[in-house]
């Protein structure tokens, strides 16, 4: 393994190297099949095996009360942006958002689309460099639901601590940090994640849903859309992902080994330490986006004293063997993307090379 980098993009994003080894030792005969886990019907008793085993993971890491579902989908966290609106925004009622990124933004445009809307509060006025206070959230009087990106990929702002609305059950695009950190699933209706920042490769979308809100999805949506169909059959409606479902489910045995994830959290929070202390002892040299009360453990972004710079030091980066630190055109400069899988060595490497560029060139 003498070739591996590592790995800051966005998504799809690094995996823990343990994990990648497991689906190649298993690759050409998966428990005795004679067949690889790509390569076997969906519905034998093999594969049902691995959707029940990444179910209950996904539980167990969580938390999460048998009143909720985890449902395994495909098209993306993108998907979820419409999904959600056409399944639980009824004529008649009102869904509020919270908006603090692009991807935020884009799941308001959908919903736009399906029905009535109402922005409850946003951070585009400083270039979403923050989340917004509690007490600036204006929700109207009876949402059918409050939407929040949990963490901003883009930006580098995640949610401190999450909210709570009462009543107003919160749909939460949690693509970039879910099982980054403990916290109390009972606030949300649903919370969905593209697998490929932080759960594993690309191709399949969890969804963890509560059971009781199933009731609701219209009869008269087209089946795939439907989240009532997709939980009775299991996520096995139609033919799911099986290479990436299976990838997730060794990604979460893998953190339940490491101790599941208030250990994560903790691992987390060292790791960013090591790059946001070397951000702000740099004297300037590196100025973080983010405001530090919404700085993110997952995606870290900064920019340097010229766009110059800039290129140089995203290109010295790659020399070095630390890849994919160049940031989204709307911020500009580095984003650094550490998430659960990024070892605490990667995050080390990485302050050291800024300590080291900014000696060479501050
Ligand atoms: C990457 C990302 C998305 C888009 O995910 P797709 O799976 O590509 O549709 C949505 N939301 C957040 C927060 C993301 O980081």
């Amino acid at each position: 393994m003498t070739n591996r980098v590592y790995n800051f993009f966005p998504g799809p994003a690094t995996l823990p190297l343990s994990v990648l080894k497991e689906i190649q030792d298993g690759l050409l005969d998966f428990q005795g099949t004679g067949m690889s886990v790509m390569e076997i019907s969906h519905r034998s008793k093999e594969f049902e095996a691995v959707v029940t085993e990444a179910e209950s993971l996904m539980k167990e890491l969580l938390n999460i009360p048998d009143t909720y579902r985890i449902l395994f989908l495909q098209g993306g966290a993108s998907s979820q942006f419409s999904m959600i609106p056409m399944n639980f925004l009824p004529e008649g009622s009102t869904a509020d958002y919270i908006v603090t990124g692009s991807f935020a933004e884009k799941a308001l445009e959908e919903a736009v689309k399906i029905g009535n809307t109402h922005i409850a509060a946003t951070s585009k006025d400083t270039n979403y460099d923050y989340i917004p206070d509690l007490n600036r959230i204006e929700l109207s009087s009876n949402p059918a639901y409050v939407h929040i990106t949990s963490n901003n990929t883009i930006f580098g702002t995640q949610w401190a601590k999450l909210p709570n609305f009462g009543d107003a059950p919160i749909m939460a695009d949690m693509s970039s940090d879910i099982l980054s950190r403990p916290f109390d699933v009972k606030p949300f209706g649903l919370i969905y994640a593209g697998a490929q920042k932080n759960l594993g490769p690309s191709g399949v979308t969890v969804v963890i849903i509560r059971e009781d809100l199933l009731a609701r999805v219209p009869k008269t949506l087209p089946s795939m859309l439907r989240y009532d169909i997709h939980a009775k059959n299991n996520s096995l409606y139609n033919t799911p992902p099986s290479l990436s479902i299976y990838a997730v489910m060794l990604v979460m045995r893998w953190l339940k080994g490491l101790g599941g994830l208030a250990v994560m959290e903790k691992m987390n929070q060292e790791k960013a330490a090591l790059v946001y202390d070397a951000i702000d002892n740099s004297n300037g040299f590196y100025r973080g986006h983010a405001q530090k009360g919404s700085r993110s453990l997952m995606n870290v972004t900064f920019r340097l004293p010229s766009e110059e710079l800039e290129k140089k030091f995203a290109s010295e980066a790659t020399q070095a063997g630390l890849v994919g630190v160049k940031g989204h055109r709307s911020v500009g400069g580095m984003r650094t993307s550490i998430y659960n899988a990024m070892p605490r060595e990667g995050c080390q490497a990485l302050a050291d090379f800024m300590k080291e560029f900014q000696r060479v060139n501050g």
